[in-house]
C-alpha cells in the first residue's frame, strides 16, 4: 500500500512553503483529516493498521482515541479490530473519559491517533487509561511523523518522542519534512513566502 500516494491522493499531503505553528517554515504538511474525508479509505486505511496489529498477536479489548483528532482513527480501527470504541477529551486542561465510557481493571487499550508527532496528546489519554487500571499496550497512528519509532522499522527513536520506548507503535508509514527557522529557509532564499496550510482556501 503506498500510503503517501493515498495522502496526496486526498489533498492531505500538501507541498509548498508553510508556516507552522512552531515558527519554523517546511516545504510539507499534513492536513490528517483530510484523508479520513472518504470514510471508505478511511475504512481501508484501519483495516491495514488492524492487520498489522493483529498479526503482532497482541491480544486488544479496546481502542481509545484523544479527541478530537485521533476520533475518527481510533473508531474506524476498533471496527477493523472488531472491539469497543472509546475516547478521551479534554477537560480543564486534562485528559478525561466522560459520557458514560467506562474502562475495567486489566482492560487491554490501544491508543490510537490519526497522525503521531511527539505523542503528546497519546501519552496523555494513556495516563488517563492506566489511572483507571487500564493496561495499554499499544500505540496506533494512521501516521508517523517519525519522531517515534513505529514497529517494523530500525529507524532511531528521536529525543522529542513522549511514547514509552518498551510499549509497541504501530503506523502505516513514516511522513519526514524538511524544516527549517525561518533564517535558514532555502525556499525563502529563492524568495517565496511561507503562508499558515489552510490560508489559501485549502
Ligand atoms: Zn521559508
Amino acid at each position: 500500500m503506498d500510503v503517501e500516494a493515498i495522502y496526496k491522493d486526498a489533498g492531505a499531503l500538501l507541498e509548498g512553503h508553510f508556516l507552522l505553528s512552531s515558527g519554523n517554515h517546511s516545504n510539507r504538511y499534513l492536513q490528517s483529516a483530510k484523508v479520513l474525508e472518504d470514510p471508505k479509505r478511511a475504512e481501508m486505511l484501519a483495516q491495514k493498521l488492524a492487520e498489522m496489529i493483529r498479526s503482532s498477536g497482541l491480544p486488544v479489548d479496546a481502542v481509545c482515541a484523544p479527541a478530537l483528532g485521533g476520533v475518527l482513527a481510533g473508531y474506524e480501527l476498533a471496527r477493523a479490530l472488531d472491539v469497543r470504541s472509546i475516547f478521551v477529551e479534554r477537560k480543564g486542561g486534562e485528559m478525561e473519559l466522560r459520557r458514560g465510557f467506562e474502562v475495567h481493571s486489566g482492560e487491554r487499550i490501544i491508543v490510537c491517533e490519526d497522525i503521531i508527532t511527539t505523542g503528546g496528546s497519546a501519552m496523555e489519554a494513556a495516563d488517563a487509561l492506566a489511572e483507571l487500571g487500564a493496561d495499554v499496550i499499544a500505540f496506533a497512528a494512521l501516521a508517523n511523523r517519525g519522531f517515534c519509532r513505529r514497529q517494523g522499522t530500525t529507524a532511531e527513536t528521536k529525543p522529542e518522542c513522549k511514547l514509552p520506548r518498551e510499549v509497541p507503535f504501530f503506523a502505516l508509514a513514516d511522513f519526514e519534512f524538511s524544516m527549517y527557522p525561518p533564517e535558514a529557509c532555502p525556499m525563502c532564499v529563492e524568495g517565496s513566502e511561507a503562508v499558515k496550510p489552510g490560508s489559501r482556501g485549502n
